[in-house]
This record gives structure tokens, C-alpha cells and sequence, in this order.
């Protein structure tokens, strides 16, 4: 086994630092770590509503800001973030220093909003650290190598700390959020949600990329890629007390376990290029202009009739790329001769999740069934091996949640 460094990583999200109150305990959180004796990397998010409030400022000034500038404007939110967490170690008489992703290191690519990190450049953190400081980093943002401002996507604070602990060595990343751990489902819909005390890293990247906001799926997936144990925990609860959720490599005795989660997504929209020729080659043009811009496709289905040679292709993409989807298939639709192009706001994904069902059979009929006999209709499908996944409409959202969660998991 190799040995970590005697760094923890810890990061504190918007909902933790959104008064001075959670702040100054926040910051006494943080000390306690530091006076355990262990080198303390802390990454901060946007306050509160902040990363919300100026997306709306934006929105009331230009309905279509360019992507340099929205970056440029949202990383201020953790900027405040941060300093402010320093200011409140400050006040109790500890050493901190805060830095934006660009004063440490953090380089992404050069695609705003949804940059990937390239690197992180550990050599200014170490130092600090070894002169005794809590270092303070400001999440879910980078600069890219054209020297602009970068954000990670929502949620991407995540990201940021989970990528520090892995260049870092951290021996863990806590990720202190508003509720005591990952749950069997949102426990704001369902207040009688289970908290999952153990979860692998696959079962966590599906229930985080099907809709479990706990966690940004990007993060699970770079903890995975480099074996980082996550600990999601409460900000609210003494430490002592807080148990919280693992998320580690291998988990034993999950084969009991059918559905481990439930989710909903309430981020996608339905987009269908309606009336396109029945030949080879027509779904991977849609898919690879989507794709060439960077578009990521989630549900996909295609209808055939066979006695006319038109098909009709649906997909899911996330709410954000609306408008650019829509001017890729218009684009598309001209060149194709296509009929239309329909969307559809208001759909959301559901989902179950288990390891457990691949050995279950039938677990996919349950869910279909439940469904129906509560007069909720199917409108897609997709399933994999440990995932069942039905875009509704989204007015039945909570309710299917409610059903699924009562039927698999309670
Ligand atoms: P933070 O500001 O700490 O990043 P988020 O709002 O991004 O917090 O994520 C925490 C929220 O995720 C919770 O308040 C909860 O409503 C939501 N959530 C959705 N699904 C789950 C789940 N399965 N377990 C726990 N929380 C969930
Ligand atoms: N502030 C950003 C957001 O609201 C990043 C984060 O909170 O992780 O999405
Ligand atoms: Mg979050």
C-alpha cells in the first residue's frame, strides 16, 4: 500500500458558507483538522445563491452573454468564497492564506463553462503549507493555457477538490455538504431517505451522473481514476457525531443490495429531429456535430418506418445546451431535408441504480409496471447493468420518485 502525505483535502460547499455564522464554524472546523496535527488544503465555494444571482445579473443584461465573460464573472463567486473563509481562520487566531484556481496552478483546457483540468502545479500549496498556513482555494474554476478564466460546470467545486487531493497525495477528500451523507434518494423529496454509509466508486458516479446533486459526477470520476477516498459529510454535525458516506474502491456484501439509489434529473430537455431518411450514416452526423461541440448526449432513441424510409431520432441533452443544440440541428434538419425539430422542456429523467441488479432480473419490469399502474408514462428508455433510466414528464417528477423510492428502497 503506499503511503499518503499527511494532507487532507477538504471542501466546503455554497450551502456551508452562506451566512457568517457557518462561516466562523466552518473555520473552526477547519482548525480542529489543523490542530490534529494534519496539513489542511481547503477548497471553498460561491456562497449561497451567488453563482445563481449573477447568472440572473447576466441574463438581465445580454440574453446571450458570451462564454469568456460569464466565466469571468461566476468565478468571482468563490472568490469571495474564500476570502472570506481565511478572514474567519484569521479571527481565531490561525494562519490562512486564499488563492484563485490561477494563483495555484489550476490549468484547464480552453472550453468555457465545462473545462476539463489539465494540470495542477502543486509546488506554491506545498509551500505554504510547510510555513505552516491552511490554504484556502477558491473551487470550481482554472485558467486555461490562452491565460483566460475557466469554470469546471455546476457543482464543479467538487471537482476541484477532489483533483487536489489527488495531485496532493491527500490520504482523503471531505466533502462538507447540507445533508449528513449520500442518501437512497434526495432526502429533500423523500424525508425518510436512507443514508448510505459505503458506496463504490461506479455506484457513485451513476447515481451522481443520473441526477444526485450530493456530488459532481466529473469528481467520482477522477476519485476513480486515482483512487481517492471520499468522505461526504455534514457541515452541520459535530465531528465526532459524523459518520457521513465513504466512497472508496471496493465495497464487500453489496450482491444483497438490489437498488442502492433513486434519482431524478430535472436538467435535461427532449429534442427530436423528426422526419430524416432511413439510411446508413445519418444518426453519426447528428451525433458527431453534437459531439464536435463539445454537446453531450445522454438518452437516445430512433423510431423506424420501415414502409416510408423515415425515421424520426430523439435525445436528452442537458438544459444549458438548448440553444446550441438547437442551431446544430437546425443546421442539420436543412441539410438532411429533415421535417422538423420539436423540443420539450418539460421532461425529467428518473432513474434506479444498483450494482446488486445485475444479478436481479426482472427489476426493470417492476419499475415499468409501477410506473403505469400510477398512470405514469414512459416516454424513453435506456438501461445498462447496474442502471434503469425513464424520461417522464416532469410535472410527475417527485411523485415517481416518491413510488420508486417506496417500492426498491424503504
Ligand atoms: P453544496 O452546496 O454543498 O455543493 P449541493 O446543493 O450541490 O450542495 O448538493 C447537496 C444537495 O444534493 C442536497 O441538499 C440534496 O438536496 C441534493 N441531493 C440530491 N440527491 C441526493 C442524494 N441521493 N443524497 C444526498 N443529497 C442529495
Ligand atoms: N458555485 C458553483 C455552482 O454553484 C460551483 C459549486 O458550487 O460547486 O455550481
Ligand atoms: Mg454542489
Amino acid at each position: 500500500m503506499s503511503k499518503r502525505s499527511n494532507i487532507v483535502v477538504q471542501k466546503y460547499g455554497g450551502t456551508s458558507v452562506d451566512d457568517a455564522e457557518k462561516i466562523k464554524r466552518v473555520a473552526s472546523q477547519i482548525i480542529e483538522k489543523k490542530k490534529s496535527g494534519k496539513s489542511v488544503v481547503v477548497v471553498v465555494s460561491a456562497p449561497g445563491d451567488t453563482t445563481d444571482n449573477l447568472i440572473s445579473m447576466a441574463a438581465g443584461i445580454s440574453p446571450d452573454p458570451e462564454i469568456r465573460e460569464m466565466d469571468m464573472l461566476l468565478a468571482t463567486g468563490e472568490q469571495q468564497g474564500i476570502a472570506l473563509v481565511a478572514m474567519a481562520i484569521h479571527e481565531q487566531g490561525y494562519k490562512a492564506i486564499s488563492f484563485t484556481g490561477h494563483q495555484v496552478g489550476i490549468i484547464t483546457d480552453s472550453v468555457h463553462s465545462r473545462a476539463r483540468i489539465k494540470s495542477i502545479n502543486t509546488k506554491k500549496i506545498k509551500k505554504e503549507l510547510t510555513q505552516d498556513n491552511i490554504v484556502i482555494v477558491a473551487g470550481f474554476q482554472g485558467i486555461s493555457p490562452e491565460e483566460n478564466i475557466t469554470t469546471l460546470g455546476r457543482g464543479g467545486s467538487d471537482l476541484s477538490a477532489v483533483a487536489l487531493a489527488a495531485v496532493l497525495d491527500a490520504h482523503v477528500c471531505e466533502i462538507y455538504t447540507n445533508v449528513g451523507g449520500v442518501y437512497s434518494t434526495n432526502p429533500s423529496i423523500v424525508p425518510g431517505a436512507v443514508k448510505i454509509e459505503k458506496i463504490s466508486y461506479d455506484e457513485m458516479l451513476e447515481l451522481a451522473s443520473a441526477g444526485a446533486k450530493v456530488l459532481q459526477s466529473r469528481s467520482v470520476e477522477i476519485a476513480k481514476k486515482n483512487n481517492v477516498r471520499i468522505d461526504i459529510k455534514s457541515s452541520y454535525i459535530d465531528e465526532q457525531k459524523n459518520s457521513g458516506t465513504i466512497i472508496m474502491k471496493e465495497i464487500k456484501d453489496l450482491e444483497q443490495v438490489e437498488v442502492r439509489g433513486v434519482t431524478l434529473d430535472k436538467n435535461q430537455i427532449r429534442m427530436s429531429i423528426v422526419g430524416v431518411p432511413d439510411r446508413p450514416g445519418i444518426a453519426a452526423k447528428i451525433f458527431g456535430e453534437l459531439a464536435e461541440e463539445n454537446i453531450n448526449v445522454d438518452m437516445i432513441i430512433q423510431s423506424s418506418a420501415h414502409e416510408t424510409g423515415i425515421n424520426d431520432i430523439s435525445f436528452t441533452v442537458n438544459r444549458e445546451m438548448l440553444k446550441r443544440a438547437v442551431e446544430i440541428c437546425g443546421r442539420i434538419k436543412d441539410e438532411l431535408k429533415a421535417r422538423d425539430i420539436i423540443t420539450d422542456k418539460d421532461v425529467a429523467k428518473i432513474s434506479i441504480i444498483g450494482v446488486g441488479m445485475r444479478s436481479h432480473a426482472g427489476v426493470a419490469a417492476g419499475m415499468f409496471k409501477l410506473l403505469s399502474d400510477n398512470n405514469i408514462n414512459i416516454e424513453m428508455i435506456s438501461t445498462s447493468e447496474i442502471k434503469i433510466s425513464c424520461v417522464i414528464n416532469s410535472k410527475k417528477g417527485k411523485a415517481a420518485v416518491k413510488i420508486l423510492h417506496k417500492e426498491f428502497c424503504e
